[in-house]
């Protein structure tokens, strides 16, 4: 039987590994400039927090969850993404106090039951933000601003940032009545939408099938009150005075329930049609409907597989260091345990001058030649030689593997 990984989960190793590595190294640099701290929160949490807080009916909680039982029969799910956790965590370690600046982010592992297709997996990794405890709209325009220094460090340069408000609970009674009044009047929605016309409005206007017969439909801008209105249009001329280019979008919606006011997206078309790089907003109540004390909140989550393929032709791949190689081998196998030694050495100490080296320790029971073919075959840029008449000198033998010369060289000197 050869075992296959899961559909819609894959091995992420060689440059692919790097480039996710480098990513979420850059990452962290850029968080802790930005004042933000790490979370670790469990891969998998009581499966009912997700369903409170990203909604009932959204394609999340309704189709995506991978969900099980554990042996005390507790219903568990995968993490499908982070912001819940989050908040839980928050709540109940109470970091209000420990942690007071709010700034928190995470990078990890989601899951989500969808159909596979590049850019979009069951399993895939999120590199997330979340400020807690501030309502200014500068909070809002720092969360997108960060978001893009995180996609300008892996090179992209080209991207399409769409911001919409989908205002407060008053603004959204109104539109959400309006639109009900509007989607009662088109013809032939499918199943999805009339099942989410009475339960969630506003999750009808995410439809794939219908939406091409939306002409017309109410618009949230026009049910704005005035100070979702006022905090819109300064997170828009906080952007602009960032030189951050936007788009406002009337059309964006976002998946997830607990969003409030502002929402946005960054997308590349470097990436086909799964082209949503990051996507975040505000989310003023979670807290307080997850148990806690109200507080506003705002974040994203940037998916890692994503954004590297984006950044596939900005020379971030090309820009790896990679550690020159070092190959020790033994020319008479007695040596083995004098070359292990000094490999080990070598290992913890380094090269004089601190070079960056990888270095691959002596093999027994190989002939010479077998091992110099292994350097090559490792892309080794040197190999170190054990020989009996130089080591009774004090010397080894140097080998330039990429022009075969060689060079005596005294053991004390590298
Ligand atoms: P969301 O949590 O749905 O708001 O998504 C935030 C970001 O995560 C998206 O913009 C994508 O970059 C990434 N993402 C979401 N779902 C997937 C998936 N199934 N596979 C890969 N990346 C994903």
């Amino acid at each position: 039987m050869n075992y296959k990984a899961p559909r819609g989960t894959h091995d992420i190793f060689g440059t692919n590994a790097l480039a996710m590595s480098l990513l979420e190294q850059q990452a962290r640099v850029i968080f802790k400039k930005h004042g933000f701290e790490e979370i670790r929160t469990p891969l998998f949490e009581d499966a009912a927090l997700f369903m409170r807080s990203i909604g009932q009916t959204t394609d999340i909680v309704e189709k995506e969850m991978y969900i099980f039982e554990d042996r005390k029969s507790r219903k568990l799910a995968l993490r499908p993404e982070g912001t819940a956790s989050l908040v839980r965590a928050f709540i109940e370690n109470r970091l209000d106090i420990s942690m007071p600046a709010g700034r928190f982010f995470y990078i990890g592992e989601m899951f989500r039951y969808e159909r596979p297709q590049t850019g979009r997996y069951r399993q895939f990794h999120q590199i997330g933000a979340e400020f807690l405890g501030n309502p200014s709209p500068a909070a809002d325009a720092e969360i997108i601003i960060l978001a893009q220094d995180l996609l300008f460090s892996v090179g992209i340069k080209e991207m399409d940032v769409r911001v919409n408000s989908l205002g407060c609970e008053k603004c959204r009674y109104l539109f959400r009545e309006a639109l009900v009044k509007y989607f009662c009047s088109v013809r032939d929605l499918c199943e999805d939408c009339v099942r989410r016309l009475e339960k969630n409005p506003l999750r009808v206007l995410d439809c794939k099938t219908d939406s091409h017969k939306f002409t017309g439909v109410p618009r949230i801008s026009d049910y704005l009150c005035d100070y979702c209105k006022d905090s819109f249009n300064l997170v828009l001329s906080l952007l602009e005075s960032a030189g951050c280019n936007y788009t406002a979008d009337e059309k964006l919606v976002r998946g997830l329930d607990y969003y409030t006011r502002t929402v946005f997206e960054i997308r590349s078309d470097a990436v086909g049609s799964q082209d949503a790089l990051v996507a975040g907003g505000r989310y003023d109540n979670l807290v307080g409907e997850l148990g806690g004390q109200n507080t506003p909140a705002v974040g994203f989550a940037l998916g890692s597989e994503r954004v590297l393929l984006a950044a596939r032709n900005t020379g971030f791949f090309d820009s790896f260091q990679e550690s020159e190689k070092i190959f020790i081998a033994i020319a008479d196998q007695e040596l083995f345990n004098e070359a292990f030694s000094f490999a080990v050495k070598m290992i913890r100490n380094g090269l004089k001058g601190g070079k960056d080296i990888s270095v691959f320790g002596p093999v027994n029971g190989k002939s010479l030649t077998s091992q110099l073919k292994f350097a090559d075959k490792i892309k080794a840029v040197k190999t170190i030689v054990f020989a009996k008449t130089e080591f009774e000198n004090g010397k080894f033998l140097v080998k330039n593997m990429k022009d075969k010369t060689q060079v005596e060289v005294l053991i004390d000197e590298l």
